[in-house]
């Protein structure tokens, strides 16, 4: 079964440590790696830029870029191995080429997870969306100019800017990703129509009560907003003990965003390379394999295969339309 992953941290791991870290490595020490995503089968993963907080402000949008040089420089290094995907004939042309049975072809998505590379320049939303970039989280924990994330404890909303870079976004058909917002800012957020919407990383507040993970108000609006939820692995939004989580953890949670009527909305969000420790069997991108054997022994195989790659899939095609 074809894998679409909606969240990973790699390019962060490349530019913090460039001499210890091969993407196309056969033995890669990364969560995800060339090999890695073709021996379970991966159809795309989605690729975020992450600026750290310790950055100045006036070089956020330097690190931004680096990255992303990193990003054409290290992973699309063999463009015939792993493809960058920014519209839909590109996303169709992968799907093709997947169907002839060559499973060697790897879509990638480019992503910013925070908008404080913007440093407040509208400009720079569009450069970075004509460097490929098709999706961004506004904000990460704390708060920037466009808004404030969830650790911020005023819990404050979107900024003014922030409404200017949601009014572009729609312009440029970015995807806006909602994981890591505060609860005000999410709800400033989907007051916007025509936006197109997704929690990349984050699962449910119900099953653990983590500030990160989702009320159960916000999966329905994200539902109803046909948005995707991206069901991750990292272990303290899956289970509290953290390191007691595994992976029967992880299914509850897709099994109450199914509750609340989004069984078509689900994806994962695996957060790997952005994370020290694991969900016990679902430690790299390889170990996809087994998590969807063990989702096939629960669910019909239709409703997984959504869930692995088919909703997803629906939804970026839909969004670069
Ligand atoms: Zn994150």
């Amino acid at each position: 079964m074809w894998i679409i992953d909606g969240h990973c941290d790699v390019l962060l791991k490349l530019w913090n440590s460039p001499d210890q870290h091969d993407f196309y490595e056969e033995d890669s020490a990364l969560d995800v790696s060339y090999y890695g995503l073709c021996s379970t089968n991966s159809f795309m993963q989605n690729f975020a830029v992450f600026v750290p907080p310790r950055i100045p402000v006036g070089q956020r949008f330097l690190a931004a870029a680096q990255q992303i040089d990193i990003f054409y420089q290290k992973v699309l290094q063999d463009q015939s191995k792993m493809t960058l995907i920014t519209n839909r004939e590109e996303l169709d042309d992968l799907r093709v080429t997947r169907e002839k049975d060559d499973h060697t072809r790897i879509g990638a998505i480019l992503s910013l997870e925070g908008a404080d590379a913007l440093q407040g320049e509208i400009a720079y939303l569009r450069l970075f969306h004509r460097l490929g970039v098709r999706s961004m989280g506004l904000t990460w924990n704390y708060a920037n100019e466009v808004g404030d994330g969830i650790q911020e404890i005023r819990n404050g909303g979107i900024t003014r800017f922030g409404h200017q870079v949601l009014g572009e976004m729609k312009k440029l058909k970015m995807i806006c990703d909602v994981s890591h917002l505060s609860i005000r800012s999410f709800w400033d957020v989907m007051e916007h129509t025509d936006l197109v919407v997704m929690a990349s990383h984050s699962n449910t507040r119900a099953l653990c009560p983590h500030v990160r993970n989702l009320e159960d108000d916000q999966i329905r609006t994200l539902i109803q907003k046909d948005g995707m939820i991206g069901v991750t692995f990292v272990p303290y939004f899956v289970y509290q003990p953290a390191n007691e989580s595994n992976i029967s953890h992880v299914i509850r949670h897709i099994e109450h965003i199914c509750e609340l009527g989004g069984a078509d909305n689900i994806m994962f969000g695996s957060d790997f390379d952005g994370i020290e420790e694991k969900v016990t069997g679902l430690e790299t991108t390889k170990q996809y394999s087994q998590f969807i054997h063990m989702l096939l022994q629960y669910y019909p195989s239709d409703l997984v295969e959504k869930w692995a790659w088919k909703s997803s899939y629906v939804f970026y095609s839909k969004a670069f339309s």
